[in-house]
Protein backbone atom coordinates (compact mmCIF):
# COMPACT_ATOMS: atom_id res chain seq x y z
CA UNK A 1 0.00 0.00 0.00
CA UNK A 2 1.57 3.30 -1.17
CA UNK A 3 0.41 6.33 0.71
CA UNK A 4 -1.00 8.65 -1.86
CA UNK A 5 0.49 12.64 -1.27
CA UNK A 6 -1.49 13.76 -4.14
CA UNK A 7 -4.48 13.67 -2.06
CA UNK A 8 -3.77 14.52 1.32
CA UNK A 9 -1.48 17.43 -0.01
CA UNK A 10 -2.18 18.32 -3.47
CA UNK A 11 0.16 20.64 -3.75
CA UNK A 12 3.38 19.18 -2.37
CA UNK A 13 6.10 19.06 -5.17
CA UNK A 14 8.87 17.13 -3.68
CA UNK A 15 8.82 14.26 -0.88
CA UNK A 16 11.01 11.59 0.12
CA UNK A 17 10.25 8.41 0.67
CA UNK A 18 11.30 4.11 1.06
CA UNK A 19 11.49 1.91 -1.70
CA UNK A 20 9.07 -1.33 -1.00
CA UNK A 21 9.84 -3.47 -3.77
CA UNK A 22 11.32 -3.51 -7.07
CA UNK A 23 11.04 -5.24 -10.64
CA UNK A 24 13.36 -4.48 -13.56
CA UNK A 25 12.67 -0.46 -14.45
CA UNK A 26 9.79 -0.23 -11.92
CA UNK A 27 10.13 0.85 -8.47
CA UNK A 28 7.48 1.04 -5.98
CA UNK A 29 7.18 3.28 -2.54
CA UNK A 30 6.36 3.29 0.95
CA UNK A 31 4.79 6.99 -0.13
CA UNK A 32 4.54 9.11 -3.62
CA UNK A 33 3.23 12.62 -5.28
CA UNK A 34 2.97 11.13 -8.81
CA UNK A 35 -0.63 10.63 -9.68
CA UNK A 36 -0.42 7.37 -11.33
CA UNK A 37 -3.47 8.77 -13.87
CA UNK A 38 -7.56 8.03 -14.47
CA UNK A 39 -10.54 9.84 -14.65
CA UNK A 40 -9.46 11.40 -17.30
CA UNK A 41 -6.17 13.08 -15.94
CA UNK A 42 -3.01 12.07 -17.50
CA UNK A 43 -0.38 10.87 -14.98
CA UNK A 44 2.19 12.83 -13.20
CA UNK A 45 5.42 13.56 -14.67
CA UNK A 46 9.23 14.14 -12.57
CA UNK A 47 12.28 12.52 -11.47
CA UNK A 48 13.34 10.61 -8.85
CA UNK A 49 16.42 10.59 -7.34
CA UNK A 50 16.93 12.77 -10.55
CA UNK A 51 16.32 9.88 -12.87
CA UNK A 52 13.02 10.65 -15.06
CA UNK A 53 10.23 8.47 -14.22
CA UNK A 54 8.54 7.59 -17.42
CA UNK A 55 5.29 5.81 -16.05
CA UNK A 56 3.38 5.78 -13.17
CA UNK A 57 0.99 3.11 -12.67
CA UNK A 58 -1.07 0.79 -9.65
CA UNK A 59 -3.86 1.85 -7.54
CA UNK A 60 -3.42 0.58 -3.70
CA UNK A 61 0.69 0.15 -4.56
CA UNK A 62 1.94 3.00 -7.03
CA UNK A 63 4.45 2.13 -9.23
CA UNK A 64 7.19 4.17 -10.81
CA UNK A 65 8.96 3.37 -14.22
CA UNK A 66 12.77 4.71 -14.07
CA UNK A 67 14.41 3.28 -16.52
CA UNK A 68 18.22 3.23 -15.30
CA UNK A 69 17.92 3.33 -11.98
CA UNK A 70 20.11 0.93 -9.11
CA UNK A 71 17.65 1.13 -6.33
CA UNK A 72 16.89 -1.80 -4.05
CA UNK A 73 14.42 -2.30 -1.36
CA UNK A 74 15.20 0.11 1.58
CA UNK A 75 16.56 2.69 -0.31
CA UNK A 76 15.85 6.04 0.76
CA UNK A 77 14.73 8.12 -2.40
CA UNK A 78 13.49 12.06 -3.05
CA UNK A 79 10.75 12.61 -5.94
CA UNK A 80 10.06 15.72 -7.59
CA UNK A 81 7.06 16.39 -9.86
CA UNK A 82 7.25 18.12 -13.16
CA UNK A 83 5.02 21.02 -11.26
CA UNK A 84 4.18 23.02 -14.08
CA UNK A 85 2.82 20.54 -15.90
CA UNK A 86 0.87 18.87 -12.76
CA UNK A 87 -0.41 21.80 -11.89
CA UNK A 88 -1.80 22.91 -15.45
CA UNK A 89 -3.61 19.68 -15.46
CA UNK A 90 -5.37 20.11 -11.35
CA UNK A 91 -6.62 23.77 -13.34
CA UNK A 92 -8.16 21.33 -16.19
CA UNK A 93 -9.76 18.77 -14.25
CA UNK A 94 -11.43 21.30 -11.68
CA UNK A 95 -12.21 23.58 -14.52
CA UNK A 96 -13.53 20.32 -16.23
CA UNK A 97 -16.32 19.48 -13.07
CA UNK A 98 -17.19 23.12 -13.03
CA UNK A 99 -17.81 23.23 -17.12
CA UNK A 100 -19.50 19.72 -16.96
CA UNK A 101 -21.78 21.22 -14.02
CA UNK A 102 -22.83 24.44 -15.87
CA UNK A 103 -23.70 22.31 -19.18
CA UNK A 104 -25.89 19.64 -17.32
CA UNK A 105 -27.51 21.96 -15.32
CA UNK A 106 -29.02 23.56 -18.90
CA UNK A 107 -29.29 20.52 -21.05
CA UNK A 108 -29.26 16.46 -20.39
CA UNK A 109 -26.03 15.58 -20.71
CA UNK A 110 -24.19 12.42 -20.11
CA UNK A 111 -20.34 12.29 -19.92
CA UNK A 112 -18.92 9.71 -21.82
CA UNK A 113 -14.97 10.71 -21.56
CA UNK A 114 -12.62 13.03 -20.14
CA UNK A 115 -9.31 13.61 -21.39
CA UNK A 116 -7.17 15.94 -20.21
CA UNK A 117 -3.58 16.40 -20.97
CA UNK A 118 -1.14 19.60 -21.49
CA UNK A 119 -1.71 19.78 -25.07
CA UNK A 120 -5.64 18.85 -25.26
CA UNK A 121 -8.45 19.07 -22.83
CA UNK A 122 -11.36 17.37 -24.10
CA UNK A 123 -14.80 16.01 -22.45
CA UNK A 124 -16.95 13.98 -24.72
CA UNK A 125 -20.97 13.86 -23.85
CA UNK A 126 -23.99 12.62 -25.55
CA UNK A 127 -27.17 14.76 -25.43
CA UNK A 128 -27.91 18.03 -27.30
CA UNK A 129 -25.69 21.26 -27.43
CA UNK A 130 -25.51 24.54 -29.00
CA UNK A 131 -23.62 27.56 -29.28
CA UNK A 132 -26.27 29.63 -26.77
CA UNK A 133 -26.22 26.77 -24.23
CA UNK A 134 -22.45 26.57 -24.19
CA UNK A 135 -22.14 30.68 -23.95
CA UNK A 136 -23.67 30.60 -20.66
CA UNK A 137 -22.24 27.54 -19.33
CA UNK A 138 -18.55 29.22 -19.59
CA UNK A 139 -20.53 32.25 -18.36
CA UNK A 140 -21.39 30.57 -15.57
CA UNK A 141 -18.35 28.81 -14.64
CA UNK A 142 -16.04 31.91 -14.67
CA UNK A 143 -18.53 33.79 -12.91
CA UNK A 144 -18.19 30.77 -10.17
CA UNK A 145 -14.01 31.07 -10.48
CA UNK A 146 -14.25 34.70 -9.94
CA UNK A 147 -15.85 34.91 -6.84
CA UNK A 148 -13.73 31.52 -5.58
CA UNK A 149 -14.85 28.12 -4.66
CA UNK A 150 -13.07 25.95 -1.94
CA UNK A 151 -12.45 22.76 -3.54
CA UNK A 152 -13.21 19.57 -0.66
CA UNK A 153 -12.30 16.05 -0.68
CA UNK A 154 -13.69 13.85 1.50
CA UNK A 155 -14.19 9.95 1.34
CA UNK A 156 -18.05 8.53 1.33
CA UNK A 157 -19.17 5.15 2.09
CA UNK A 158 -20.64 3.26 -0.72
CA UNK A 159 -23.86 2.96 0.89
CA UNK A 160 -24.44 6.57 1.56
CA UNK A 161 -24.37 7.64 -2.25
CA UNK A 162 -27.42 9.09 -2.78
CA UNK A 163 -29.16 9.00 -6.34
CA UNK A 164 -29.82 12.74 -5.96
CA UNK A 165 -26.33 13.11 -4.17
CA UNK A 166 -22.90 13.82 -5.77
CA UNK A 167 -22.26 12.63 -9.65
CA UNK A 168 -21.22 9.15 -9.88
CA UNK A 169 -20.76 6.03 -11.67
CA UNK A 170 -20.59 3.34 -9.30
CA UNK A 171 -20.33 0.45 -11.19
CA UNK A 172 -17.11 2.17 -12.25
CA UNK A 173 -15.86 2.95 -9.02
CA UNK A 174 -13.85 -0.25 -6.89
CA UNK A 175 -14.00 -0.46 -3.10
CA UNK A 176 -16.72 0.78 -0.31
CA UNK A 177 -15.06 3.93 0.09
CA UNK A 178 -15.55 6.52 -2.98
CA UNK A 179 -13.87 10.20 -3.27
CA UNK A 180 -16.34 12.41 -3.59
CA UNK A 181 -14.82 16.03 -4.78
CA UNK A 182 -17.00 18.86 -4.27
CA UNK A 183 -16.63 22.29 -5.43
CA UNK A 184 -18.12 24.77 -2.92
CA UNK A 185 -21.80 24.38 -3.04
CA UNK A 186 -22.19 24.03 -6.92
CA UNK A 187 -20.63 20.55 -7.91
CA UNK A 188 -20.20 17.58 -6.98
CA UNK A 189 -19.14 14.43 -8.44
CA UNK A 190 -16.69 11.29 -7.03
CA UNK A 191 -13.49 11.46 -8.75
CA UNK A 192 -10.23 10.12 -7.72
CA UNK A 193 -8.17 12.94 -9.38
CA UNK A 194 -6.08 15.48 -8.32
CA UNK A 195 -8.04 19.01 -7.86
CA UNK A 196 -7.16 22.79 -6.84
CA UNK A 197 -7.43 23.99 -3.20
CA UNK A 198 -10.04 26.74 -5.10
CA UNK A 199 -11.77 27.37 -7.96
CA UNK A 200 -10.19 30.46 -8.15
CA UNK A 201 -6.65 29.19 -9.30
CA UNK A 202 -8.26 28.34 -12.60
CA UNK A 203 -8.12 31.96 -13.75
CA UNK A 204 -10.34 31.77 -16.48
CA UNK A 205 -12.15 28.91 -18.37
CA UNK A 206 -12.97 28.88 -22.33
CA UNK A 207 -14.40 26.34 -24.70
CA UNK A 208 -12.08 26.66 -27.71
CA UNK A 209 -14.26 24.37 -30.12
CA UNK A 210 -17.24 21.21 -30.14
CA UNK A 211 -17.47 19.25 -32.93
CA UNK A 212 -19.39 15.90 -33.19
CA UNK A 213 -17.74 13.09 -31.88
CA UNK A 214 -19.75 10.39 -33.45
CA UNK A 215 -20.24 7.18 -32.74
CA UNK A 216 -18.45 8.00 -29.09
CA UNK A 217 -20.87 10.73 -28.10
CA UNK A 218 -22.81 13.47 -29.77
CA UNK A 219 -20.07 16.03 -29.61
CA UNK A 220 -16.08 16.82 -28.02
CA UNK A 221 -16.20 20.00 -26.40
CA UNK A 222 -12.25 21.48 -26.07
CA UNK A 223 -11.30 23.83 -23.16
CA UNK A 224 -8.96 26.08 -22.14
CA UNK A 225 -8.01 26.74 -18.46
CA UNK A 226 -5.74 29.96 -17.12
CA UNK A 227 -3.32 31.72 -19.00
CA UNK A 228 -3.65 30.03 -22.35
CA UNK A 229 -7.89 30.52 -21.98
CA UNK A 230 -6.70 34.37 -21.24
CA UNK A 231 -4.35 34.51 -24.70
CA UNK A 232 -6.99 32.77 -26.76
CA UNK A 233 -9.85 34.81 -25.46
CA UNK A 234 -8.20 37.81 -26.93
CA UNK A 235 -6.74 36.64 -29.77
CA UNK A 236 -10.31 35.14 -30.84
CA UNK A 237 -11.68 38.71 -30.02
CA UNK A 238 -9.22 40.57 -32.11
CA UNK A 239 -9.93 38.57 -35.06
CA UNK A 240 -13.74 38.72 -34.31
CA UNK A 241 -13.65 42.62 -34.57
CA UNK A 242 -10.72 42.67 -37.50
CA UNK A 243 -13.69 40.70 -39.40
CA UNK A 244 -16.40 42.78 -38.48
CA UNK A 245 -14.31 46.00 -39.90
CA UNK A 246 -14.12 44.09 -42.79
CA UNK A 247 -17.82 43.56 -42.87
CA UNK A 248 -18.86 46.95 -42.15
CA UNK A 249 -20.66 45.29 -39.32
CA UNK A 250 -20.82 45.76 -35.77
CA UNK A 251 -19.12 43.10 -34.05
CA UNK A 252 -22.62 41.87 -32.62
CA UNK A 253 -24.06 41.93 -36.12
CA UNK A 254 -21.17 39.96 -37.62
CA UNK A 255 -22.98 36.65 -38.54
CA UNK A 256 -25.71 38.03 -40.26
CA UNK A 257 -24.01 40.59 -42.45
CA UNK A 258 -21.90 37.09 -43.05
CA UNK A 259 -25.35 35.50 -43.95
CA UNK A 260 -26.06 38.47 -46.26
CA UNK A 261 -22.90 38.15 -48.12
CA UNK A 262 -23.35 34.86 -48.62
CA UNK A 263 -26.95 35.20 -49.98
CA UNK A 264 -25.39 37.75 -52.63
CA UNK A 265 -22.76 35.43 -53.47
CA UNK A 266 -25.19 32.98 -54.52
CA UNK A 267 -27.32 35.54 -56.30
CA UNK A 268 -24.21 36.63 -58.17
CA UNK A 269 -23.15 32.42 -58.94
CA UNK A 270 -27.12 32.55 -60.41
CA UNK A 271 -26.40 35.19 -62.35
CA UNK A 272 -23.20 34.39 -63.58
CA UNK A 273 -24.79 30.79 -64.71
CA UNK A 274 -27.59 32.24 -66.55
CA UNK A 275 -25.58 34.95 -68.86
CA UNK A 276 -22.91 32.48 -69.10
CA UNK A 277 -25.24 29.97 -70.84
CA UNK A 278 -26.82 32.58 -72.96
CA UNK A 279 -23.76 33.69 -74.07
CA UNK A 280 -22.42 30.36 -74.91
CA UNK A 281 -25.62 29.49 -76.39
CA UNK A 282 -25.38 32.80 -78.65
CA UNK A 283 -21.55 31.89 -80.08
CA UNK A 284 -21.84 31.47 -83.63
CA UNK A 285 -19.15 29.72 -85.71
CA UNK A 286 -16.90 30.77 -87.76
CA UNK A 287 -15.39 28.48 -91.39
CA UNK A 288 -11.67 27.22 -90.53
CA UNK A 289 -10.95 25.08 -93.55
CA UNK A 290 -13.14 22.34 -93.37
CA UNK A 291 -13.93 22.85 -89.68
CA UNK A 292 -17.13 25.35 -88.11
CA UNK A 293 -15.30 26.81 -85.34
CA UNK A 294 -16.62 28.10 -81.99
CA UNK A 295 -15.01 29.66 -80.30
CA UNK A 296 -14.59 32.97 -77.30
CA UNK A 297 -13.34 33.81 -73.87
CA UNK A 298 -15.32 33.89 -70.63
CA UNK A 299 -14.20 35.34 -67.25
CA UNK A 300 -15.76 33.96 -63.99
CA UNK A 301 -17.33 31.13 -65.77
CA UNK A 302 -17.75 27.83 -64.10
CA UNK A 303 -15.22 25.50 -65.83
CA UNK A 304 -18.27 22.48 -65.55
CA UNK A 305 -20.47 24.66 -67.16
CA UNK A 306 -18.08 25.82 -70.35
CA UNK A 307 -17.42 21.90 -70.40
CA UNK A 308 -20.98 21.04 -70.94
CA UNK A 309 -21.76 23.66 -73.45
CA UNK A 310 -18.04 22.72 -75.50
CA UNK A 311 -19.69 19.20 -75.64
CA UNK A 312 -23.06 20.32 -77.12
CA UNK A 313 -21.57 22.82 -79.67
CA UNK A 314 -19.60 19.64 -81.97
CA UNK A 315 -22.11 17.22 -80.99
CA UNK A 316 -23.97 18.57 -84.50
CA UNK A 317 -20.99 17.16 -86.56
CA UNK A 318 -18.24 18.87 -88.31
CA UNK A 319 -17.44 21.51 -85.13
CA UNK A 320 -14.46 22.25 -83.49
CA UNK A 321 -15.20 24.25 -79.74
CA UNK A 322 -11.97 26.19 -78.39
CA UNK A 323 -13.55 27.49 -75.12
CA UNK A 324 -11.59 29.94 -73.11
CA UNK A 325 -11.84 30.31 -68.99
CA UNK A 326 -10.11 33.42 -67.75
CA UNK A 327 -9.88 33.16 -63.39
CA UNK A 328 -6.89 33.82 -61.59
CA UNK A 329 -5.56 31.74 -64.72
CA UNK A 330 -6.36 30.68 -68.24
CA UNK A 331 -8.56 27.17 -69.04
CA UNK A 332 -9.10 25.99 -72.63
CA UNK A 333 -11.64 23.52 -73.38
CA UNK A 334 -11.05 21.86 -76.89
CA UNK A 335 -13.93 19.42 -77.80
CA UNK A 336 -13.90 18.35 -81.90
CA UNK A 337 -16.79 16.40 -83.17
CA UNK A 338 -16.51 12.54 -83.39
CA UNK A 339 -16.67 12.75 -87.28
CA UNK A 340 -13.50 15.11 -87.42
CA UNK A 341 -9.87 13.35 -87.60
CA UNK A 342 -8.69 15.49 -84.94
CA UNK A 343 -6.54 14.72 -81.86
CA UNK A 344 -8.02 17.34 -79.31
CA UNK A 345 -5.77 15.99 -76.73
CA UNK A 346 -2.34 16.92 -78.71
CA UNK A 347 -3.40 19.91 -79.99
CA UNK A 348 -4.28 21.51 -76.45
CA UNK A 349 -0.83 20.55 -75.07
CA UNK A 350 0.74 21.89 -78.31
CA UNK A 351 -1.67 25.22 -77.80
CA UNK A 352 -0.47 25.35 -74.03
CA UNK A 353 2.97 24.25 -73.63
CA UNK A 354 4.86 27.39 -75.03
CA UNK A 355 2.66 28.92 -71.97
CA UNK A 356 3.81 26.52 -69.35
CA UNK A 357 0.48 24.60 -69.33
CA UNK A 358 -0.71 21.12 -69.96
CA UNK A 359 -3.65 19.00 -69.97
CA UNK A 360 -5.55 15.90 -70.74
CA UNK A 361 -8.34 14.26 -72.09
CA UNK A 362 -9.40 11.96 -75.34
CA UNK A 363 -9.09 12.44 -79.32
CA UNK A 364 -12.89 14.35 -79.19
CA UNK A 365 -12.25 16.26 -75.66
CA UNK A 366 -9.46 17.68 -73.96
CA UNK A 367 -9.09 19.70 -71.22
CA UNK A 368 -6.10 21.62 -69.02
CA UNK A 369 -4.71 25.35 -67.69
CA UNK A 370 -1.69 27.33 -67.72
CA UNK A 371 0.03 28.70 -64.11
CA UNK A 372 -0.89 32.39 -65.20
CA UNK A 373 -3.00 34.18 -67.49
CA UNK A 374 -2.51 34.20 -70.92
CA UNK A 375 -3.85 36.90 -73.79
CA UNK A 376 -6.96 34.16 -75.17
CA UNK A 377 -6.32 35.78 -78.29
CA UNK A 378 -2.53 34.87 -78.65
CA UNK A 379 -4.60 30.52 -77.96
CA UNK A 380 -6.95 31.28 -80.43
CA UNK A 381 -4.97 32.46 -83.10
CA UNK A 382 -2.70 29.89 -83.04
CA UNK A 383 -5.57 27.55 -83.10
CA UNK A 384 -7.07 28.91 -86.31
CA UNK A 385 -3.13 28.59 -87.93
CA UNK A 386 -3.04 25.02 -87.07
CA UNK A 387 -6.60 24.16 -87.98
CA UNK A 388 -5.63 25.79 -91.34
CA UNK A 389 -2.68 23.93 -91.92
CA UNK A 390 -3.87 20.60 -91.15
ZN1 LIG B 1 -12.79 14.24 -11.94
Amino acid sequence: MTEKLYQSDPYLKEFAATVTKVEGDWVVLDRTVFYPGGGGQERDRGKLDGLQVTDVKGKEEISHQVPGHALAVGAKVKGELDWEYRYALMRAHTGEHLLFHSLSKRTELELVKISLSRERKVLIVKGHLDWDLVKDAVLEVNAIIAEGAAVRCQQVARGDMKEDGPRAKLDRISGDMVRVVSIGDHDSAACAGVHLGDAKEIGMLLVSKFTSAKPAGDWEIEFLVGPDAVSLAVDHTVRSLMLAERMGSLPRDSLTAFDNRERELVRAREALRTYGKLALSSLQPRQVGEWKLFSGSFSGLDRKLVMEKASEMVASGGAVAALICQDDRTFLVLACSGDMKLDCASLLNTLLSPHGGRGGGKSNFASGGTSGLVEPGVILDELVRLLKNQ
